[in-house]
């Protein structure tokens, strides 16, 4: 176990401005709290903070750091709270220590390949301080570096195969390469021995056959480097156990047939450099296609740089060689923690490819206060989603400002469809709340529920907002359907005809519609009459216009043309030479309360004031014109119309006829709107004096027996 002076003088020996009283107290304090408290291994507990904070040196960590390294256990573990480490060692100490013991406590109960990548992200986004993350990658380094000591196989294999799904690859994010390795390897290990072990044997064979085979392709690369004037740094290693098993099984090829299982590396004073030992190496050794990478123009996210590429060897070994500068190289192992080096004038981070990297580095040393630093510090690329968990432990991923209707959405749409309610943290809230990262979302549902049109306006996901639109439209759709259908039985009734399961079928065919649901809704939005599909499904059906005009031969039927008997229309009040004509509609007569509806160019339009027309024109009182009867100038007869059932009975219609002549009317026009066994609808013109002269005709019909229903056309 290191002794708090070699610790105290592993950070100073990097860092000499290093907070000294701090890490001593923090020594002291964590050793005092955690007592007489044991590891699996047997070894004190403290012992495993102390390891933690060794390892951060390495990465020349700052003293905030180191500190939260040596308490990072100490809330979850012992009596101490995080005020406590507060008052003793700070603001930035305590809100670090607080990030840690928050990642410690989430766990995923199934990792797999899509949660994973989430629960990376929900890491990184929790790790509001990437010295957090730092700190929880040493602290799992050393629980892997002892995990040996846990007696259950199934505790171990949980924690390596959390380490290899989760940690390693957080560890390449933030680009510790050499922690990123170690964990890999460590896990592998756990999870597969015997592949491992296998792998290792196998090594060791090609070492005996082929003597020190690194050596000397090092040896060459050397030569090869020095025969142009350049000096450079090389090294060779064979790669990892746990690297080369899974190039076996990605390319599914055996042990024999993976010829590159040694790398090397090439470094040199500037980038100028490595594309001409490029260009040497790919001069000298064949290149092996398609493995040939170029992260220096190209950067990885997470700032690698670095030439890649294969060759065979001087050993007529396929091999695999980086090149990179000495800057690329510390950005590679160290990644984010090379952020302290740079400090101490290290070294320099070069090129703009290292953006995002500087900008997190000058936000560690510029920010002003914890909010700022907070706000900023987070990862820039996750600032914008929250991290939520389901009851089960599931993660869902959602766009920051989300609630819970977006998240019953992400689980399922029919969850969303459902949603009546929902409990954050246990706990009922409203569903315009919105979601914080790490929290657990229980969704209530109930299936009488629908959708509500008011959700759209908090909910922030595509999906959610799609589905809700879509049902909003199910329902508009569902109320035009019914309305659609209400006309179009109305447009059959009125001329006649039943609507039958045939006639709709044909108007389907006629209009091209794939179902009467779709028919229906045309008519209910007004993109369809009903009198057009009347008339797509019978055609020859006369309208209203060009009916049939009964001869009676009893009936005194005027031959002559409509309005051509008709005296100029009595009415007062109107400009000389203005175009006036009685509306066909409700054929006003004298007598009659009456409006005129201005028709540009067309002139007045005369409509009884209770005519079904005068609808039409509710929202244009600009064209309504105040009309009144000039009854001296009323010498003439004029046109009333009359909507008569009569019973289909010999003599009924001769009775009417009779009636009416009697009455000294004068039929103009009849046409039969509706024909059955019992009755006939019929419309008839009738010539009068006035509307007194009307009323009394519909009087003396009303008294005739072979006339059920008399009544004044109304539009
Ligand atoms: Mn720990």
């Amino acid at each position: 176990m290191m002794r708090q002076f070699e610790l105290v003088e592993r950070v100073k020996a990097y860092d000499p401005t290093a907070d000294e009283d701090l890490i001593n107290r923090a020594y002291v304090y964590a050793m005092k709290m955690h007592g007489s408290q044991k590891r699996a291994s047997g070894d004190p507990y403290f012992s495993h903070p102390i390891e933690v904070a060794g390892i951060l040196t390495n990465y020349k960590l700052d003293s905030a750091s180191i500190v939260t390294a040596l308490l990072h256990d100490i809330v979850e573990d012992t009596l101490a709270t995080l005020d406590d480490v507060r008052k003793l060692f700070g603001d930035e100490v305590a809100r670090l220590v607080d990030g840690v013991t928050k990642l410690a406590k989430i766990h995923l109960q199934n990792i797999e390949t899509k949660q994973a990548e989430n629960f990376r992200k929900f890491l990184l986004a929790m790790s509001e301080d990437i010295r957090v993350l730092v700190v929880k990658l040493a602290d799992r380094l050393h629980n892997m570096r002892t995990l040996q000591h846990i007696a259950d196989p199934a505790k171990r294999r949980t924690i390596a195969l959390e380490t290899m799904e989760i940690y390693a690859p957080l560890a390449e994010r933030i680009g510790i390469q050499e922690i990123k390795t170690e964990l890999e390897d460590l896990a592998f290990s756990q999870l597969h021995p015997d592949a491992r072990v296998s792998i290792l044997n196998r090594l060791k064979y090609l070492e005996l056959h082929g003597g020190d085979l690194v050596g000397k392709i090092m040896d060459e690369l050397d030569q090869l480097i020095r025969g142009v004037g350049l000096t450079g740094y090389i090294s060779g290693r064979e790669k990892t156990p746990y690297s080369i098993w899974r190039k076996m099984q990605i390319k599914e090829v055996s042990f024999e047939q993976l010829s590159d299982i040694m790398a090397f590396r090439i470094i040199l004073e500037t980038v100028e450099d490595c594309y001409r030992v490029l260009g040497l190496i790919h001069t000298r050794y064949p290149m092996v296609p398609g493995r040939f990478k170029d992260y220096i123009s190209t950067p990885k996210r997470n700032g690698y740089r670095s030439i890649h590429t294969a060759v065979i060897g001087p050993q007529r070994q396929r091999i695999e060689i980086q090149l990179r500068t000495h800057a690329m190289h510390e950005i590679a192992e160290l990644g984010v923690a090379a952020h302290w080096q740079y400090k101490q004038g290290l070294g320099v981070v070069e090129g703009k490819q290292y953006n995002w990297l500087r900008e997190l580095l000058d936000i560690l040393e510029s920010a002003q206060s914890p909010q700022e630093f907070l706000e900023h510090t987070k990862l820039e690329m996750f600032q914008d989603q929250v991290f939520c968990f389901s009851p089960k432990g599931d993660l869902i991923a959602l766009p920051r400002g989300a609630g819970p209707v977006d998240f019953a959405y992400a689980v399922h749409s029919e969850v969303g469809d459902t949603c009546v309610g929902a409990k954050v943290n246990g706990r009922i809230v409203p569903l315009r709340t919105r979601l914080q990262n790490g929290d657990q979302v229980e969704i209530m549902t109930s299936k009488a529920q629908r959708p509500s049109p008011e959700w759209e306006a908090f909910v922030v996901t595509g999906k959610a907002r799609a589905h809700i639109r879509r049902w909003i439209r199910q329902e508009a759709r569902a109320e035009f359907s019914k309305l659609g259908q209400d006309i179009v039985e109305k447009a059959f009734q009125k001329e006649g005809y039943e609507l039958t399961k045939k006639a709709l079928a044909l108007a389907l065919e006629k209009f091209a519609l794939p179902n009467l649901d779709d028919l229906y809704v045309r008519v209910g939005e007004g993109r369809l009459s009903g009198r057009q599909v009347f008339l797509a499904v019978y055609p020859g059906a006369r309208t209203e216009k060009d009916d049939n005009i009964v001869n009676l031969s009893q009936a005194r039927v005027k031959q002559a043309g409509e309005n051509a008997a008709l005296p100029a229309v009595p009415i007062k009040g109107l400009t000389p030479g203005l175009a006036v004509h009685l509306s066909e509609c409700c054929h006003p007569l004298p007598g009659d309360r009456i409006v005129g509806i201005a028709h540009p160019g067309k002139g007045i339009e005369v409509h009884t004031i209770d005519c079904e027309k005068l609808v039409d024109f509710s929202e244009e009182p600009d064209r309504w014109v105040d009309l009144a009867w000039d009854f001296e100038r009323n010498t003439g007869m004029s046109l009333g119309r009359l909507n008569l059932t009569v019973a289909n009975e010999p003599g009924a219609l001769g009775s009417l006829s009779t009636v009416i002549a009697r009455n000294h009317g004068n039929i103009s026009n009849l046409k039969f709107t509706k024909r059955s066994a019992d009755f006939f609808d019929m419309i008839v013109d009738i010539e009068v004096a006035d509307v007194k002269h009307l009323a009394n005709i519909v009087a003396a019909l009303r008294a005739t027996p072979s006339i059920n229903a008399v009544d004044r056309a109304r539009g």
